[in-house]
């Protein structure tokens, strides 16, 4: 899709006009996690539609989508619940001198849904949450050191970003760190801490860009919750990629633990712009302390998205669909990848899956086996776990699996070209 050029050296699709123009205007021609690794240059950069399950991009070409804007849609690209209640908070006001009335409908409903909850917080994106949640831990406890992950996504901000360009090390003074699923690396650093401990951030597996996925064991997060009982600090769950994806409730209600605090984004309005911390009672009065707020973070129309996202999620039974659909998927691309004889690991949950090839280090074959997917019209990610919306039919995984199959008779022949 890149910069194919014709004979007098303009690009030859819209897509590929719209980059040329962005880089004059856009500091690299885009930032962020599509900039930091470009995709391979088959995958388009600009989109102009999707519906269900399906995206076009501005040259017309259209895929089944695997990525879901990274997460945000999870009932399918304009579902007629979502988009008609939508329509009606806007047609009233959407972004107004105060709040209207669906925010405290929408809070009740988070509270309702989501077990560890007694209050809800809401803001925009996942990285407003994720921080929002250790100022908070901070100003209830009168603490400092935050543990995270070594390795994990939490978001953009200087305290988080993966890329050190403009930050200082006075913005991760108060982080210490651990290794997922690893009870003891945690005791270590809470030990380090020591009374200054404010809070643990734990995603609700590891899902760090790639690598393997690792689900959580279930003795590492109850040896988090005692941890935390026991110093008083807050366990958060950053459920911003996983959140009303998994389970219609926190993701570790399944597993048995409640944090204390907990961060959302992404999944919550199908789309539209919006992010929540919700949290128990016990934490109530810090987040009554801390000054928060954004200029759209009172806005009124993705509130109302989210009221109908929650609402369709549950009467849909959207949760098992993606479920089924997403071991419908694994159980074809494992059966695809032992057919070609290639070694691949196919990890996470099923509708959050990620595929590596063996010894794929540099993720070479990944990017062929995601550039040929892309060019049969399977739009999934080489270096990050993909998305299964709730609208994936019959008829997508069937133009999936076609599409994956040639993706791995390419690796193959890449493999046959390398050891030649
Ligand atoms: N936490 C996790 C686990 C995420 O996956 C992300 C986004 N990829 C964030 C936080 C930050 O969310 P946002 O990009 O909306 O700020």
């Amino acid at each position: 899709m890149t910069e194919q050029q014709g004979p007098d050296s303009r690009p030859r699709t819209a897509d590929g006009l719209l980059r040329r123009r962005a880089r004059a205007v856009i500091p690299g021609g885009m930032y962020g996690h599509q900039s930091a690794v470009p995709l391979p240059p088959e995958y388009p950069q600009f989109m102009k539609s999707g519906r269900g399950a399906r995206l076009r991009d501005v040259d017309g070409n259209e895929y089944v989508d695997l990525m879901c804007s990274y997460g945000p849609v999870v009932l399918g690209h304009q579902h007629p619940a979502v988009e008609a209640a939508a329509a009606e908070q806007a047609a009233l006001g959407d972004c107004q001198n105060g709040p209207a009335p669906v925010m405290v409908e929408l809070a009740e409903l988070l509270v309702a849904t989501v077990r560890h909850a007694d209050w809800a917080m809401l803001a925009k994106n996942g990285t407003d949450a994720t921080t929002a949640c250790c100022t908070i831990a901070r100003a209830q406890t009168g603490r400092r050191k935050i543990l995270v992950a070594r390795g994990a996504y939490h978001g953009s901000a200087p305290w988080c970003t993966p890329r050190p360009a403009g930050t200082t090390e006075a913005d991760r003074a108060n982080l210490g760190y651990y290794t997922y699923n690893d009870t003891g690396s945690v005791r270590q650093a809470a030990a380090e801490a020591g009374d200054d401990l404010a809070g643990i951030l734990v995603s609700p597996f590891k899902h760090d860009a790639g690598h393997d996925q690792e689900l959580v064991d279930p003795a590492f997060a109850r040896g988090l919750r005692e941890l935390c009982d026991a110093t008083g600090a807050a366990l958060i769950l950053d459920d911003v990629r996983c959140g009303f994806r998994l389970h219609l409730g926190s993701s570790w209600e399944p597993v048995g633990v409640d944090p204390d605090l907990s961060a959302w984004s992404k999944a919550i309005a199908n789309g539209r712009a919006l992010a929540a911390v919700l949290g128990g009672d016990a934490f109530r009065d810090g987040a009554r302390q801390v000054y928060v707020t954004g200029s759209f973070w009172f806005s009124a129309v993705p509130m109302a998205a989210a009221v109908a996202t929650i609402g369709t999620l549950r009467e849909e039974g959207a949760i098992e669909a993606m479920d089924r659909m997403g071991a419908a998927l694994r159980d074809g691309i494992v059966g695809q990848a032992q057919a070609w004889d290639l070694a691949v690991s196919y990890t996470g949950p099923p509708a959050m899956p990620y595929l590596t090839f063996d010894g794929d280090t540099d993720h070479e074959l990944a990017s062929v086996f995601a550039a040929s997917a892309v060019r049969g019209g399977a739009y999934l990610h080489p270096r990050h776990n993909w998305f299964v919306s709730a609208a994936m039919t019959g008829t997508d995984l069937a133009l999936v699996l076609e599409a994956t199959d040639q993706a791995f008779a390419a690796v193959r022949k890449r493999i046959s070209q390398l050891s030649a």
